[in-house]
């Protein structure tokens, strides 16, 4: 495809997106070099040079334009393989990994992996795994026979370790989370995430439920999820919050949107819950939902 340095200068012409990272361009005269897309106006074609390696360029004593920022895309995208490795690990862990090991695994060390982990999905790696414990328990809690076996299938160590989070994860005690919501007044409300729509419940004790997708469909899987709860949808104290947190810019990190799709929920869904857990008010009974605006 650039295989040749006619089909590379074609490419640096077009500014073609598609082969940055497959080679870089260096303009002679000013010894700065540039990835194909590179904005800046077009050198001539006498002054361009062509390099597969970063590493060459630097050695020569090129400077990375800094417009363009060659080597930033490829660094981001090895941060993001790096994190998502250990993320899919944590996925399928049942006890609670090692940090140590994590780090191992993605090539860094202790300090380095919490850092770029932390910068790139918004949560620290334990906080990841005790939300992929929390999504595997909510899951179980519907099918395993006991709330024990559920308990000890998705990760939990212990009974007192569940029940110390339950609330927090559940939002109501997990015989009524198994029982379909029965007794348990649920309110819900939708926002718009940057992933799309989503619709947020919460019941007495905390959210109970995060889902994706379009309000009808959303709204189904609510009712499915809780047969026997009394619903109160568009619950404006709850969108207004939920307004607010989604339009926090969940994580500057440039590498962040290389993340899969799978583990960007995770984390978006664990941040929702977190700010609704937390700020700056814990969630108030059904009887003491402050009026938002008059009319
Ligand atoms: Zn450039």
């Amino acid at each position: 495809m650039y295989d040749s340095d006619e089909q590379r200068w074609r490419a640096v012409r077009e500014r073609d997106e598609a082969a940055d990272g497959r080679f870089y361009y260096v303009v002679k005269t000013t010894g700065i070099f540039s990835r194909p897309s590179c904005a800046a106006r077009l050198a001539r074609r006498e002054n361009v040079e062509f390099h597969a390696s970063l590493e060459e360029l630097r050695t020569r004593g090129y400077r990375p334009c800094r417009r363009c920022r060659p080597g930033e895309l490829e660094r981001n995208r090895q941060h993001a393989d790096r994190v998502t490795r250990t993320c899919l690990l944590m996925n399928a862990a049942t006890e609670p990994p090692n940090l140590d090991d994590l780090a191992r695994s993605a090539g860094y060390s202790r300090f380095h992996y919490h850092r770029v982990f932390k910068s790139l999905t918004g949560l620290t790696p334990h906080t990841y795994w005790t939300a992929v414990r929390a999504r595997r328990v909510r899951e179980m809690l519907i099918r395993a026979r006991t709330v024990a076996d559920a308990i000890y299938q998705a990760g939990f160590g212990t009974n007192g370790q569940f029940y110390a989070v339950s609330s927090a994860i559940l939002g109501m005690t997990p015989q009524a989370f198994r029982a379909g919501g029965a007794g348990v007044e649920i309110r819900s409300a939708m926002g718009v995430s940057d992933a799309g729509p989503v619709l947020v419940a919460v019941a007495e004790k905390g959210v109970c439920a995060v889902l994706d997708g379009p309000e009808s469909e959303t709204r189904a899987r609510l009712a499915e999820l809780f047969p026997d709860a009394r619903h109160r949808a568009g619950d404006r104290w709850l969108e207004e919050r939920l307004a607010r947190e989604l339009a926090r810019p969940a994580t500057p990190h440039p590498g962040a949107p290389l993340l899969p799709a799978e583990v960007r929920g995770i984390c978006r869904h664990e941040r929702i819950r977190q700010s609704l857990r937390t700020r700056p008010h814990p969630l108030p009974g059904p009887a003491d939902v402050p009026a938002l605006r008059a009319g």
